[in-house]
């Protein structure tokens, strides 16, 4: 049976992934050929990823992977070999079957707070009610880039929808391809936005304390007296 007999949509998730890892790399949140991306098929036990050594601008029908939930890899991609992150991407869409795609990049602003041990606050009423918190995972125990091991606990919370690897990059997952890339984006421009914020906070001397204390739409709503 050929892939698209087995996959009918193949060809269009295949599409939506190039288009993505495009819109990803024109906005340099990944240049050359680090991180990857992947995207669960209808039949639900398969997905399509990017596999290593491939640009995220580069990516193309005849360079995409087909892998089963299992492991095994199907016929295609000839030469390339598996993105290093196969195992955490698979492990991801086993444990979580809201979990329809994954946008794993080394965003620069962000990948500097993973490095620096800080995990990026959620500061805006946006990501705040949106996300609600990225955690940032540590690296491997032997000292290696995060596993399944470390990311999977994280993630089976069905609330996190985004999470910060330390030393390494972000992950953004999703319903869709582009709810997972709006995600990474959010990632970077809120670790940008709270660079700023601390680079300005510290040249005019003001602490946390100095700042406003604003709430959510769930804040206000709880603070509001009846009529
Ligand atoms: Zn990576």
């Amino acid at each position: 049976m050929s892939d698209t007999a087995r996959f009918p949509d193949l060809h269009d998730k295949m599409d939506a992934l190039i288009a993505t890892a495009r819109r990803c790399f024109e906005r340099g949140l990944q240049t050359n050929a680090g991180g990857n991306l992947s995207v669960r098929l209808e039949a639900g036990d398969a997905i399509v990823i990017k596999p290593s050594g491939v640009g995220f601008a580069e990516c193309a029908r005849d360079n995409l992977q087909v892998v089963l939930l299992d492991g095994t890899i199907m016929p295609g991609a000839e030469g390339l070999k598996p993105s290093k992150d196969l195992d955490f991407h698979l492990d991801l869409y086993r444990i979580r079957d809201d979990i329809n795609a994954i946008v794993h990049c080394h965003s620069p602003w962000a990948t500097g707070y993973a490095s620096a041990g800080l995990e990026i606050p959620c500061l805006t009423v946006q990501t705040i009610e949106k996300i609600g918190r990225m955690p940032l995972i540590p690296l491997s125990a032997n000292g290696g880039p995060q596993t399944e091991v470390e990311i999977s606990p994280v993630f089976r919370n069905t609330a996190i929808r985004a999470a910060v690897l330390a030393n390494h990059g972000t992950i953004g997952v999703g319903k869709t391809l582009m709810a997972a890339q709006y995600l990474a984006e959010i990632i970077e421009e809120t670790a940008h936005i709270a660079y700023v914020r601390d680079t300005l906070m510290a040249a005019h001397g003001k602490t946390v304390a100095d700042l406003p204390r604003y709430g959510t739409a769930a804040d206000a709503a709880k603070d509001r007296v009846p009529v």
